[in-house]
């Protein structure tokens, strides 16, 4: 399986530095965002290194938009949030900031007035791990 090994989500797979794992198969996994947009913010993504939708075998997309949408399911239980945004960034112009793809699975509140982007600002951790909690027992 390719990996970059300057890459911060290749060295989550890898198990080298933590994250809140929700969920992991062959092809996949899905944590929480440490920099949440909102409350529920959970990230998914191919265990092997590709940089963006255009690297992306197109099976491998399929596989990532599973997992994606086990979270999402997971996310709308446990949270019951007044929507969910399926982002996804390609490129500098695009504000992606980790070459290694992923589908953002971000919760919204009616009014929470929410850009594009949303910028990255560090999460509380014991609320991330509250939300954590509470979406990996829905999973
Ligand atoms: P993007 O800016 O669209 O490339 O998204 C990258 C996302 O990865 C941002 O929302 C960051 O908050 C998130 N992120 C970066 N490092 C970590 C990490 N170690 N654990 C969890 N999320 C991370
Ligand atoms: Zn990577």
């Amino acid at each position: 399986m390719s990996a970059d090994a300057n890459c911060i989500f290749c060295k989550i797979v890898a198990g080298t530095i933590p994250c809140f794992k929700l969920y992991e198969d062959a092809d996949t996994i899905a944590f929480m965002d440490i920099n949440p947009g909102n409350d529920g913010h959970a990230l998914a993504i191919p265990k092997a290194h590709h940089a963006d939708f255009f690297a992306m075998p197109p099976a491998l997309l399929g596989a990532v938009s599973r997992t994606a949408q086990r979270v999402a399911v997971a996310v709308q239980k446990a949270l019951n949030p007044d929507g969910i945004n399926l982002v996804q960034a390609n490129g500098k112009g695009a504000e992606q900031s980790v070459f290694h793809f992923h589908l953002h699975v971000l919760p919204r509140r009616i009014g929470d007035e929410l850009k594009m982007n949303w910028g990255h600002k560090p999460g509380d951790m014991a609320r991330v791990k509250a939300n954590f909690e509470k979406i990996k027992a829905a999973i």
